[in-house]
């Protein structure tokens, strides 16, 4: 079968390859990309295997064995340890990850997948894995109204587009203008930069920006850091509003097996725009020119359609 291969930074192949090797084989049927993929095929993961290995972790497809319609979520917390214990799958200290979705066919345990609901398209079911972190991230943050959100990117819009479905003001910051535009069609409201706003989510991962959503919190507020610095990474923030005014700084990784039901479940009730963030489908041999592509431009996600 055909697969991306990643066999150094920059380095991506379209080889023919064995078949994986799982518990469940699922013919995919959309594979869509994120930061987290541009990172990957730059620098390399933490989560990868050595070189040569596959990659691409919002995949959905149709199981060999049943016949069934699933998402193969990218990962399976161990269900024992600390944090999988107090209920934060999230941060499982073991998770298994699957990942090999820019491929004709990805193995995956049978843990890993979550039943699509009928008439939801592939594309839409991809787009679950995302939305499912971004509704994590909502829920590490408050219950304030005036929010804002820094980074109109495919996880700002998408964080734009639950808080704003959740009846909050939502202020949008990114420099594209072309970002900005898009930041109506989900509920939020375009701007260069923050103001002064009760609960901000920073959605760019970088430390400028960590910082700038720092200081765009209102005294008391409380900060949500949903963007990752590359690993490593040290952060310099202002001390003084974060001591003196009392601001609740948080991290938020991931999602649990259950936000990815909720995720399906949004996606299938048609209240999230998920077609604004797709590229038209794209070939497995389109994928390594795609990925190289300058980010500028409206947030968009490549769709890749590995049956083209
Ligand atoms: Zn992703
Ligand atoms: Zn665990």
């Amino acid at each position: 079968m055909i697969a991306a291969v990643l066999h150094g930074p920059e380095d991506l192949r379209i080889e023919d390859v064995p078949e994986p090797e799982g518990e469940v084989l699922v013919a995919v049927e959309a594979a869509t990309t994120c930061g987290t993929d541009v990172k990957m095929w730059r620098h390399g993961h933490p989560v990868l295997d050595s070189y040569p290995c596959r990659f691409g972790h919002e995949t959905a497809g149709t199981r060999l064995d049943t016949g069934e319609r699933v998402l193969v979520s990218d990962s399976v917390p161990c269900g024992e340890c600390d944090p999988c214990l107090a209920s934060r799958p999230q941060i499982c200290r073991s998770p298994t990850w699957v990942l090999g979705g820019f491929a004709e066919r990805i193995a995956a345990p049978v843990k890993a997948l979550h039943r699509i609901p009928a008439d939801l398209p592939a594309a839409a079911a991809a787009v679950a894995e995302p939305l499912a972190a971004a509704i994590h991230a909502v829920s590490r943050g408050s219950g304030a109204t005036d929010v804002g959100v820094l980074g109109g990117g495919p996880m700002g819009l998408m964080l734009t587009a639950l808080l704003a479905g959740e009846g909050r003001t939502v202020t949008v910051a990114d420099l594209h203008p072309e970002r900005r535009a898009q930041t109506e069609r989900f509920g939020g409201c375009p701007a260069h930069a923050l103001g002064a706003h009760d609960l901000v989510f920073e959605a760019v991962g970088r430390p400028e920006t960590w910082r700038a959503a720092i200081q765009a919190t209102k005294p008391g507020g409380t900060v949500v850091l949903v963007g990752g610095c590359p690993g490593g990474t040290s952060v310099s923030l202002p001390a003084t509003p974060i001591h003196y005014d009392e601001l609740d700084l948080r991290g938020t990784f991931h999602h649990s097996p259950e936000e990815i039901d909720r995720a399906l479940g949004l996606l299938a009730g048609g209240a999230f725009d998920y077609r604004s963030l797709l590229s038209e489908a794209i070939s497995l041999h389109d994928l390594p020119a795609a990925l190289s592509s300058p980010s500028g431009g409206p947030a968009r996600k490549w769709l890749v359609d590995p049956t083209r």
